[in-house]
């Protein structure tokens, strides 16, 4: 895989803060502990891009990271990582607390056009999550499951994951990627699966210039 090129644009407690942009953006939507900073670190193929954005009291935050994409176009998108909505055993009440928060986000922000919704491979989707899920999908954004730390389990079982899932979440198998940071299984798929969620797939848009973070 040839990592994405990323760079971190800047990081806001509320969706208002984020520079605005005519760019297409996807976001990252998991549980804490499900793999995004690795998930980002991998793609970029850098081992700290998203140390910066998980210090102490930036997990919280949204960060907004810009990919610049060079084949078979120049192209540049934007990836929001999403702070986490909570640990496992968390109550609905705190998610619901998680999607006051970011439904002005989901709502406003033009250039966002879909979801990377992030799934441990060794959990299965808890009701929260399914709700969570179908929601996202009502705010006419496209899908996208990954599966994550796809490495801890032997890869016969993958067929079933994706198929279990796939009926979970009421997504075709087409929407679900099964990724490993740690072994980088799965991340072509994934690059190319991302782009496929942007408007223009094949590039023949002109490419936007790059964000500035506002000032
Ligand atoms: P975040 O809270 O969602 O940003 O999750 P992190 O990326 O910080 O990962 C949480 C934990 O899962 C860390 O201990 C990571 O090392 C581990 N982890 C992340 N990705 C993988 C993976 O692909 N395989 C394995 N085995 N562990 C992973």
């Amino acid at each position: 895989m040839q990592p994405f090129l990323m760079r971190f644009i800047q990081s806001a407690a509320h969706y208002s803060e984020l520079p605005a942009t005519e760019q297409a953006e996807v976001c990252i939507v998991g549980r804490s502990n499900v793999g995004k900073s690795s998930l980002l670190n991998a793609l970029s193929g850098q081992k700290k891009l998203a140390k910066v954005s998980s210090t102490p009291g930036r997990t919280r935050l949204l960060n907004l990271f810009e990919v610049r994409v060079q084949q078979p176009a120049e192209k540049f998108f934007g990836v929001v990582d999403l702070p986490g909505y909570g640990f496992a055993k968390v109550s609905g009440e705190e998610q619901r607390a998680w999607q006051d928060r970011m439904r002005g986000y989901f709502e406003n922000r033009a250039s966002l056009c879909g979801f990377l919704f992030l799934v441990d491979v060794r959990r299965t989707p808890t009701p929260e999550d399914r709700a969570l899920f179908s929601w996202l999908r009502d705010q006419d954004l496209s899908p996208l499951v990954v599966v994550t730390k796809a490495e801890k389990i032997h890869k016969s079982k993958f067929i079933g994951v994706r198929k279990d899932l796939a009926k979970e979440l009421l997504v075709s198998a087409d929407s679900i990627v099964i990724t490993s940071a740690h072994s980088g299984l799965g991340f072509d798929v994934l690059q190319a699966a991302m782009q496929a969620l942007l408007p223009d797939p094949n590039g023949d848009l002109p490419a936007s210039p790059p964000v500035s973070p506002k000032v």
